[in-house]
């Protein structure tokens, strides 16, 4: 069985100026689809969007998602739960984003996922987004230091979450509970995924960086477009029906990266 850690925004298609219009394309819910009826592979979205909100843009009944930087976990269409204590987050978040609401226009998206917060500002003047990113800095330092919340800054975004939060945790959690053997690879973009590339490298697994950011991901692919395309040759090569998997896993022969390179297609 291989699984296949998956970030959603800038990683399976481009980033769009507000997170809410990242709707997929009917080519990448096709590609989804099958990945997730094959008996060989299973497909994880993992993504800083809350489960609620990826399962709106991802109807996918087989799929597992871990959200909120691996906060939450959720099997297909099931109940989400917590992989970390979340209370104090939840009101450090409510706070914050009401008094954080005073500065922004329409001009910027503030997501309130509950038990962590999104600022987007890629549609934002320069000077107006400087402002609110200090602002918001200014209202998270104290919910640093009691060690309730951390800030991260991303792609023209900065993520508020619990501290300890990150997607290596969602990724352990998924594999520690998988059968013995199972293999996995992770396509991300963005800093939030170099923790889970962190984990599956010391778990001699593979991951792949999507486009030109520095990584600690030993394959890099140009674009979602690039990824997407490997995806489907994966489908192709190990999503038959018959369980091509199993029995080299379970001899023990089963070639991991030599045959992971192969298919990436790596220099
Ligand atoms: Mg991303």
């Amino acid at each position: 069985m291989l699984f296949l850690f998956l970030d959603y925004d800038g990683t399976l298609r481009e980033i769009a100026g507000r997170p809410q219009d990242a709707l997929p394309d009917a080519d990448l819910l096709r590609l989804l689809r099958r990945l997730e009826r094959s008996r060989n592979l299973r497909p994880v979205i993992i993504t800083g969007r809350s489960i609620r909100d990826i399962r709106r843009m991802l109807p996918l009944r087989r799929t597992c998602f871990i959200g909120t930087h691996g906060l939450e976990f959720a099997r297909g269409t099931g109940t989400v739960r917590y992989l970390l204590p979340v209370a104090k987050a939840k009101s450090a978040v409510n706070r914050i984003c009401a008094e954080l609401k005073k500065w922004i226009d329409g001009s910027f998206t503030l997501e309130n996922k509950t038990v962590s917060l999104s600022l987007h500002d890629r549609l934002a003047p320069p000077a107006r987004a400087a402002r609110a990113r200090r602002k918001l800095m200014e209202l998270v330092r104290p919910y640093v230091k009691r060690g309730i919340l951390d800030l991260i800054r991303g792609k023209c975004v900065l993520e508020v979450r619990p501290m300890g939060a990150h997607k290596g945790i969602g990724v352990e959690f998924v594999l520690d509970r998988a059968p013995g053997g199972a293999a996995a690879v992770a396509f991300g973009d963005d800093r939030t995924d170099e923790d889970m590339f962190r984990v599956l490298n010391r778990r001699k697994q593979v991951t792949v960086v999507v486009g030109k950011r520095k990584s600690a991901a030993l394959f890099r692919v140009p674009s979602p477009r690039l990824a997407r395309k490997i995806l489907s040759s994966l489908h192709c090569a190990l999503g038959t029906d018959r369980d091509v998997l199993s029995p080299t896993l379970q001899s023990q022969k089963f070639p991991g990266r030599k045959f992971l390179h192969r298919a990436l297609g790596a220099d």
